[in-house]
């Protein structure tokens, strides 16, 4: 059976909890332990795909189609286990559930209490599949005294009891703020986070604390003496240059041995953190620089393109460049001419997006890197709009569009060369989906197959022609114009296994242009970068090289 270990923050938000229970969960593989790391988050979204990127930064998508926190990115990247639909969970669904329990009469007519059907609800969530690891970790979302998350709190602190002794741990991560006139780390708001953690009834054994250098020995007694943990169960998380450091840092500071001691696994198995010192090592001797613009629209919130900044830095360790990201409001080109803002570039990269708003401008950055020869990745609504641009400039359908923008209006705008998929099949199952669904979960989503053209780019580049990569997305290029963008030089070089829904598209006569209807940054982690990026970034490194 799993041994639990359950992050929780205080203080403020934002500290990296996501990334401390992913370096956690990494440190632990290092030392030959299983690992699952799941994330409860206290909103009451069911799930964060209907949130804006603005409110929530990116929807990861499991393989198994679930849209969740971008958190659980974080776990994939460090620890390489593919995240499932068990490992989210949020305070919407958990009260759908209990409600949708509670209608089937399920409960049989009792009185539906936070305590005990929520709590229940949110502990056999957290025991799904507990057999199946060496440790689950459990991420709190939010922070200690949220009224939202008092269920969350409340039903791990019954899990613990539920569970023989010394089964739990509780790890707490705190801000120690500086204090520039008095030259000061603080502790008294880690101390008020701990006392309101205590008065929920739980005590942490461990305590990670955020701070800007490091702490002296006095104040991890001092904060050992309040908060009751032992003084090496003060674990100092100082900032990093790279997340990629974390991992390694962390255990220099004894993260993992105090997590192992507060279990009483004595001794502990020597860790190997080579693959690491790897990843280390490359990030901070990169050789090179490349610029990539990415031309989106949600560019004033970094987070809402995450795990595509990651999967451009592990194909930049993979070249051993580092990649520098430039945002560009597609909406720009709206008004201006690209071809100033774009020259500069070593790369483009048209990200996935959601509705009309830049699209034109999208559509201009695709043609500029046609027709300049600049290495071009457009990635789900990024491949659309490369297609919409063979459409209209090289084929000549000057009306070439998506449905997608045509919805609101009466009277139809765009020839849809992009269209509104209402069926397919998944696997041996055939999906039904209408316009009227909810907007919520009504979408392609999570892992599908792909067969990639023998020859084409794009097989050289995975080195095999049978792949399956994640997706979210309601519209597909319509393949009745498969024969007249091919005639004109665009190859459609991956096809779903049924050969109806377009998967890849490519100018073989481009230096570097590869349009994907599916989210391939979902895949790619530090030590394994995902093929289609790592060589996007050699072909930017060629590029700058040539300058
Ligand atoms: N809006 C497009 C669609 O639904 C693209 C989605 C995306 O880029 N993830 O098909």
């Amino acid at each position: 059976m799993a041994r639990f270990i359950f992050i929780t923050g205080g203080v403020v938000s934002s500290l990296g909890k996501g990334l401390a229970s992913a370096a956690l969960g990494a440190l632990l593989q290092a030392r030959g332990y299983s690992v699952r790391l799941r994330k409860l988050d206290p909103y009451l979204n069911v799930d964060p795909g209907t949130m804006s990127p603005f409110e929530h930064g990116e929807v990861f998508v499991t393989d198994d189609g679930a849209e969740t926190d971008l958190d659980l990115g974080h776990y994939e990247r460090f620890t390489g286990v593919p995240a499932r639909k068990t490992d989210s969970i949020s305070s919407g669904r958990v009260y759908t559930n209990v409600l949708e329990k509670e209608r089937r009469g399920d409960y049989l007519g009792k009185t539906i209490q936070v305590i005990p059907h929520v709590t229940n609800e949110i502990k056999d969530f957290i025991s799904i599949g507990e057999d199946e690891v060496d440790f689950m970790l459990c991420e709190i979302g939010g922070t200690v005294g949220d009224i939202e998350g008092l269920p969350f709190f409340e039903a791990i602190r019954q899990f613990s009891q539920d569970k023989p002794r010394g089964q739990c741990i509780f790890m707490h991560l705190t801000l120690l703020p500086y204090i520039k006139a008095s030259g000061e780390l603080k502790t008294k708001p880690t101390q008020h986070s701990v006392k309101e953690l205590r008065s929920i009834g739980l005590a942490p054994d461990i305590l990670v604390c955020r701070s800007e250098g490091p702490i002296p020995q006095k104040e991890r007694e001092k904060l050992a003496l309040f908060c009751n943990v032992r003084p090496d169960s003060v674990i100092a998380a100082q900032d990093l240059k790279s997340i990629y450091e974390a991992p390694i840092a962390y255990h220099r500071e004894g993260m993992d041995q105090a997590v192992l001691d507060a279990f009483g696994i004595n001794p502990a198995p020597k860790p190997n953190l080579s693959k690491w010192d790897d990843v280390t090592d490359r990030v901070h001797n990169p050789e090179g620089e490349v610029t990539v613009a990415i031309v989106g629209k949600y560019t004033q919130l970094e987070d809402a393109y995450k795990s595509i900044a990651e999967a451009l830095t592990h194909g930049g360790m993979a070249n051993r460049v580092k990649v520098k990201i430039e945002w560009v409001d597609a909406e720009l080109f709206d008004r201006e001419d690209p071809a100033p803002h774009l020259e500069k570039f070593d790369a483009i990269l048209v990200p996935g997006g959601f509705g009309e708003r830049g699209t034109e401008g999208k559509i201009k950055a695709a043609q500029y890197a046609r027709e300049n020869g600049v290495p071009y990745l457009g990635i789900c609504l990024g491949m659309q709009m490369a297609v919409i641009e063979a459409a209209r400039n090289v084929a000549g359908l000057t009306k070439a569009g998506s449905e997608e923008f045509d919805h609101e209006a009466g009277e139809r705008r765009f020839e849809p060369v992009v269209y509104h998929l209402k069926e397919w099949v998944q696997g041996n199952e055939k999906v039904n989906r209408s316009v009227a669904d909810d907007k919520g979960g009504t979408m392609r989503l999570g892992a599908y197959d792909a067969v990639l053209t023998e020859g084409s780019r794009v097989a050289q580049i995975y080195g095999k022609t049978a792949i399956d990569e994640r997706h979210r997305h309601r519209y597909e290029v319509d393949t009745s114009y498969k024969d007249t963008l091919e005639e004109v030089g665009l190859k459609f070089s991956g096809m779903s296994p049924d050969g109806k829904l377009p998967e890849i598209v490519e100018w073989p006569d481009h230096p570097w242009f590869i349009g994907v209807q599916f989210h391939p940054e979902l895949k790619s982690k530090p030590f394994a970068p995902h093929p289609l990026f790592r060589d996007f970034v050699r072909a930017a490194k060629e590029v700058s090289r040539l300058v």
